[in-house]
C-alpha cells in the first residue's frame, strides 16, 4: 500500500508542475447528498454521502494547491437542497461546478463502470471536462464509461458550466472495499483534479464583461483573450454583430433592436476549438436618439398657383425613422402632405415657407423658396423593374409619359431654364394595364359570380363582357369574335380557340383571385 501512495504523490507533484494553472479560477465543489435524510447510494459498510464529502475535501486541497479558489456546497454531514447547491454556483458565477457522487446498482455484480454528466448550459465547455473525467476515472479508478448530457435538476439549474461524476459503484462489493481505503478516495480526487486542470490548461477563450454597464451607443466592445476564432453575442435571444480584433470584441446592435433592458450573453470559440463559458449580464441599452435631415432638391420650387412641390425626407441615422412615429412635420404657412418618404407642399402664394421636421430629440428647420423663374423638370423615366426608358425634357408644355398601358401627365408651365434632374418611377399598375382592354368571360351558364368578375374588371377600366356558350353555334360566334378582344376567360369550357390573344382557363367561378393574378402576370405586374 505504501508503494501505491508514493506513486500517487509523485504523479500529484508532476501534475502540479504541468498544470499549475488554476490561479484566478473559482470552482464550486459539491459533495452530493448529506444529512440524516439523504445518504445517497449505500454499500454494506459505506454510505455515498460520507465518501463524497471525503473526496470533495481532498479535491479542494488539490485545487487550492494549484491556485484555484474553491467553494464547497457543504463541508460537514448536513442537508443541502439541490436548489441551494445550484444557487450557490450561480451566485458566485463559478468557472466550474463539480458535483461528486458515486453510483449504486443493486443486484448487478458487474456494475463497475463510470459516468460523467455535463450541464446543458455552456455544454461545449463542460463536455470537455466530462470527457477528461472519463479518461481520469479510467486512469485512477480503473473504471471505464461514458460522458453525456445530464438532464437532472442540478445540471439544468446550474447556470455555470457543470459536471457530475460517478466514478464507480459503491454497491459493488469489491469496489466498496476499494473505496474503504483513504488513498483510493484521494485517487478519485486526483482524477477530478487532473480533468479540471486539463480543461483550464487548454487555453479557454476568456471574455470580460465587467466594463460593460449601460450601453449608450449602437456599438460597444469588450476585452477578450487573443486566442478567439469566433464569438457570439445576444440581447436576450436576438443575435448581435460581433467582430474580433486582437484582444477586443466589437459588438454592434442591429437597428431593429429597441432601447430597453436585455440579458447580454457573450461566448467565444478559441482557435483550438475550445468553447469559452457563457458570460452573461443584465444591461440597459439606450441608443442615441435618431435624427433626420431634409434634402431639398432642387432648392427652389415653382411659384405657380396650383402647383406643388415634393421634398424627399432622408433618414440620417441608422433606423428608418421616416415612416415611423414620432416623426412630425410642420410648415410655417399652408399645409403639407406626407407621402411615403416625401412631403408634398402646395404653393399658397407665399414665397418662402419654413419646414420643420422633428424626430425624438432632433428638430430641423429648413427654408424653402418659391420663385417662378428657375423651374424646369427633366424627367428620367424608369419602368418598375428599374429599366431606364429615357429622358423627357419638360419644356413647359404638359408632357405625357406613357408606358405600356399606363399614362402619366406632367404639368409644368413655368419658364424654361434647366436647373436640375429629377427622377420619377412610373409604376405599372393593373388599372393602367387593363385600361381600354377588351375581355370576354365565356361560360356555359350565367352566374352571379361571373357578373362580379366582370364588374371588377370594369372597375379596372376594361371592357368586360359575359358570353354564354351553350351550342356549337355559340362556340363559332365566340371564335369569330376572339380576334377582336385582348383576353378571354374560359370558365369550365373546353374550346380550342387557337388564338393570337391570351386565353385563361378557369375551372370554375371561384377562381376570381386567380383570374386577377393571371392578368397581372400577363401584364408583368408584380
Ligand atoms: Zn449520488
Amino acid at each position: 500500500m505504501k508503494r501505491r501512495l508514493l506513486l500517487i504523490l509523485l504523479s500529484l507533484c508532476s501534475f502540479n508542475l504541468l498544470f499549475a494553472s488554476l490561479i484566478g479560477k473559482l470552482i464550486v465543489v459539491d459533495p452530493g447528498h448529506g444529512g440524516k435524510e439523504d445518504r445517497g447510494a449505500t454499500g454494506t459498510i459505506l454510505e455515498e454521502a460520507d465518501i463524497n464529502l471525503k473526496v470533495a475535501k481532498y479535491l479542494r486541497e488539490l485545487l487550492e494547491e494549484c491556485g484555484a479558489t474553491v467553494i464547497m456546497t457543504r463541508t460537514s454531514d448536513r442537508t443541502v437542497s439541490l436548489a441551494e447547491r445550484a444557487n450557490l454556483a450561480n451566485r458566485v458565477d463559478a468557472d466550474l461546478f463539480v458535483s461528486i457522487h458515486f453510483n449504486s446498482m443493486k443486484n448487478t455484480p458487474n456494475s463497475d463502470f463510470s459516468i460523467a454528466y455535463y450541464s446543458a448550459y455552456s455544454a461545449d465547455y463542460a463536455r470537455n471536462v466530462a470527457d477528461y473525467l472519463i479518461e481520469s476515472f479510467k486512469k485512477y479508478v480503473g473504471t471505464s464509461g461514458d460522458a453525456g448530457p445530464g438532464d437532472v435538476y442540478l445540471m439544468r439549474e446550474v447556470k455555470v458550466p457543470a459536471v457530475l461524476g460517478e466514478p464507480c459503484h459503491v454497491s459493488n462489493e469489491e469496489r466498496e472495499q476499494w473505496l474503504n481505503e483513504e488513498e483510493n478516495l484521494k485517487a478519485v480526487a486526483i482524477a477530478y483534479k487532473e480533468a479540471i486542470c486539463r480543461l483550464f490548461d487548454s487555453e479557454i477563450p476568456e471574455l470580460n464583461l465587467e466594463a460593460v454597464e449601460e450601453i449608450n451607443s449602437w456599438d460597444f466592445n469588450i476585452d477578450c483573450s487573443q486566442n478567439i476564432d469566433k464569438a457570439f453575442a445576444f440581447f436576450d435571444k436576438q443575435p448581435l454583430n460581433v467582430e474580433i480584433q486582437q484582444d477586443r470584441l466589437f459588438i454592434s446592435v442591429p437597428e431593429n433592436i429597441s432601447p430597453g433592458k436585455y440579458f447580454l450573453t457573450v461566448y467565444a470559440i478559441g482557435k483550438n476549438g475550445v468553447y469559452s463559458k457563457k458570460y452573461t449580464k443584465w444591461i440597459q441599452f439606450n441608443p442615441p436618439v435618431d435624427s433626420v435631415k431634409i434634402e431639398i432638391f432642387p432648392d427652389r420650387a415653382p411659384a405657380i398657383a396650383g402647383s406643388y412641390y415634393k421634398i424627399d425626407l432622408i433618414p440620417y441615422a441608422r433606423r428608418h425613422c421616416v415612416d415611423k412615429e414620432p416623426l412630425s412635420v410642420k410648415v410655417s404657412d399652408g399645409f403639407i402632405t406626407k407621402s411615403g418618404n416625401s412631403l408634398i407642399i402646395p404653393y399658397m402664394g407665399i414665397d418662402e415657407v419654413c419646414i420643420t421636421v422633428s424626430y425624438e430629440a432632433t428638430e430641423l428647420t429648413v427654408p424653402l423658396l418659391f420663385s417662378g423663374d428657375t423651374w424646369v423638370e427633366v424627367v428620367s423615366i424608369y419602368s418598375d423593374d428599374g429599366t431606364f426608358l429615357g429622358i423627357i425634357e419638360n419644356t413647359g408644355e404638359p408632357v405625357t409619359i406613357s408606358y405600356d398601358g399606363y399614362e402619366r401627365v406632367i404639368y409644368n408651365q413655368t419658364p424654361v431654364k434647366p436647373v436640375s434632374f429629377k427622377s420619377i418611377r412610373v409604376n405599372r399598375t393593373l388599372e393602367g394595364f387593363l385600361k381600354g382592354k377588351k375581355i370576354i368571360i365565356a361560360a356555359s351558364e350565367r352566374k352571379e359570380s361571373f357578373e362580379k368578375i366582370a364588374q371588377i374588371l370594369q372597375n379596372y377600366g376594361c371592357d368586360a363582357e359575359i358570353v354564354i356558350v351553350q351550342s356549337k353555334r355559340d362556340e363559332i360566334n365566340l371564335m369569330r369574335r376572339a380576334s377582336s378582344v385582348d383576353f378571354i376567360f374560359l370558365i369550365s369550357l373546353n374550346i380550342n380557340l387557337k388564338p393570337r390573344y391570351e386565353t385563361f382557363f378557369l375551372s370554375d367561378e371561384k377562381e376570381l383571385d386567380r383570374a386577377i393574378e393571371l392578368l397581372k402576370k400577363a401584364g408583368g405586374i408584380g
